[in-house]
């Protein structure tokens, strides 16, 4: 029924609609595409495949490759955290062969997916708890809304750790596989090469980060769970959520940490205001640098933004590797 309607569609469109990219799969190549309303339309031979924030579309991409048509739901520079979903979106979702998303992270993106056709990257992986503050905060501010991680009981910025991210990629290819067999043997290639380049990643990581004279990472917010896991580091947050202005009891708190651990520098990031952590900096006597935590599309990819991560954390933590 879907490809009935595009071709159609198509039909009625101009020629100039050929500016789609070049259809790498047989069958659907020397159609036109319907550019109209959908961003997403290509050769209808292409399964749809909708992403839901930056990690996931850059992983989609590598996996996927030519053979999908990928939309992504969440904008550049826009924080992913508290995405409203419009018209074309759910639509998008509903006609998706795969939407990929992790669970907690949008609530709208979780209301819209059907179980049957959509990929929650956080079942790949063992997943840690929500922060260890959550409890409090939701002990004192009853009427307020709180963090994505309370209502789903883990912790779901999964991606900022490459080893899992790996994992993900394998899963993913074996969903694209079966959404989609005519190429499924390509997904799978596709995701064992991206699974490679993850680990490889993850070994810049483990050796980058193994001689640090601090182990203590102050973050905006407490987005670097995984990362701290995997690397033996230990993550302080100031906020579970980035919409979230921290209490007073929660800065001093995190400013008596930080003291004690002889913390030199206070993590920021791009999408939320840094007043906070420099106010805790000043408090202190740190520095703030900017660490990104990959929830909206960096100036190069996932895979140079973690490396910059890397080269932050060592200046940071005075790791020697
Ligand atoms: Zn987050």
């Amino acid at each position: 029924m879907m490809s009935g309607f595009s071709r159609s569609r198509a039909a009625g469109l101009l020629a100039g609609a050929a500016l789609l990219t070049t259809a790498a799969c047989g069958s659907g190549a020397a159609e036109t595409t319907a550019t109209g309303s959908a961003q997403t339309s290509a050769s209808s031979a292409k399964p749809e495949v909708v992403a839901a924030f930056y990690p996931l579309q850059w992983l989609t991409e590598q996996v996927g490759g030519s053979d999908v048509q990928l939309t992504t739901l969440t904008a550049p520079g826009v924080e992913p955290h508290d995405l409203e979903l419009g018209v074309k979106q759910v639509s998008d979702i509903q006609n998706a062969a795969l939407t990929v998303y992790i669970k907690g992270v949008q609530p709208a993106v979780d209301d819209a997916v059907a179980a049957d056709k959509s990929f929650d990257a956080a079942t790949a992986v063992t997943t840690l708890p929500a922060g260890e503050h959550a409890e409090e905060e939701e002990g004192h501010a009853g009427e307020e809304e709180h963090g994505h991680e309370e209502e789903i009981g883990y912790d779901p910025h999964i991606w900022l750790d490459p080893s899992r991210l790996a994992t993900v990629a394998t899963k993913l290819g074996e969903r694209l596989a079966a959404a989609d067999a005519a190429h499924a043997q390509a997904y799978k290639d596709r995701a064992a090469q991206t699974a490679a380049t993850l680990g490889t990643l993850d070994q810049e990581f483990t050796k980058g980060l193994t001689t640090c004279k601090a182990k203590t990472l102050v973050t905006a917010h407490e987005a670097f769970g995984y990362l701290a896991d995997r690397y033996k580091l230990k993550q302080v947050g100031i906020t579970l959520d980035p919409e979230t202005e921290p209490s007073p009891a929660r800065l001093s708190e995190v400013a008596k940490i930080a003291k004690a651990e002889g913390v030199t520098t206070i993590f920021t990031e791009a999408l939320v205001s840094p007043k906070v952590a420099e106010v805790l900096a000043s408090q202190v006597g740190a520095k703030t640098a900017v660490l990104d935590p990959l929830e909206s599309k960096p100036s190069g990819d996932y895979l140079s933004a973690m490396r910059d991560n890397l080269k932050t954390l060592q200046t940071a933590l005075g790791c020697t590797a």
